[in-house]
């Protein structure tokens, strides 16, 4: 027996198809690229390559629409971005006070908590509280930059590449980097002990 979310999305869906309003093959082409392509999986790799490839980062910190574009990612939602760099002194908080822009492309579909209104109201008032919320405690000397995304123009956060990673790949430092690390409410960590052969 389907849930009940998924009883109201059947219904939902086959009246839309019914009505001439949606095309069945479409919404499915649309879902399956949700789950399966797009995802913070794509992010990661733009964030690794910055990492590992010093041209590359100057292309993400200077033009980063083109240098996204380079790895083949772009489209809705992701036709104008800025790439804004984490460093010791720095810390980048990405927000959408007024509704919720997200870079869709790179990050796939947005978290619950990024569009609720305590979210958008507190990561402007109070970052370094819901920074502490998400379990990240940042030096006071640490400068914390909220973003304010809009549909012109979205951000990605590139976080600090752990210590100790030198010597990984560009696709073993992909899996490190998170969602949350490119939204900017938590850091890459580094690799468990024995994680890496
Ligand atoms: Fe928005």
């Amino acid at each position: 027996m389907p849930s009940d979310p998924a009883l109201r999305v059947m219904a939902l869906e086959s009246l839309l198809v019914e009505k001439g309003l949606v095309d069945p093959e479409a919404l499915d082409a649309l879902v399956d690229a949700y789950e399966h392509r797009i995802g913070p999986h794509n992010g990661a790799r733009v964030v690794a390559r910055a990492w590992k490839d010093p041209a590359y980062k100057a292309r993400l910190l200077t033009d980063a629409t083109a240098a996204i574009a380079e790895l083949g990612f772009g489209g809705l939602q992701g036709e104008h971005m800025m790439a804004v760099e984490n460093t010791p002194m720095v810390h980048n908080l990405v927000v959408c006070t007024l509704c919720s822009c997200y870079p869709y492309p790179l990050l796939g579909l947005p978290p619950v908590w990024y569009k609720s209104a305590a979210y958008r109201s507190r990561a402007v008032i109070d970052p370094r509280g819901v920074l502490r919320e998400f379990g990240l405690e940042l030096p006071a000397e640490t400068q914390v930059r909220v973003w304010d995304s809009t549909a012109e123009l979205r951000y990605l956060v590139l976080p600090e590449q752990p210590e100790g990673t030198d010597d990984m790949s560009e696709e073993q430092l992909a899996s490190l980097v998170t969602r949350d690390a490119m939204i900017g409410v938590g850091q890459v960590a580094p690799p468990l002990a024995g994680e890496v052969a």
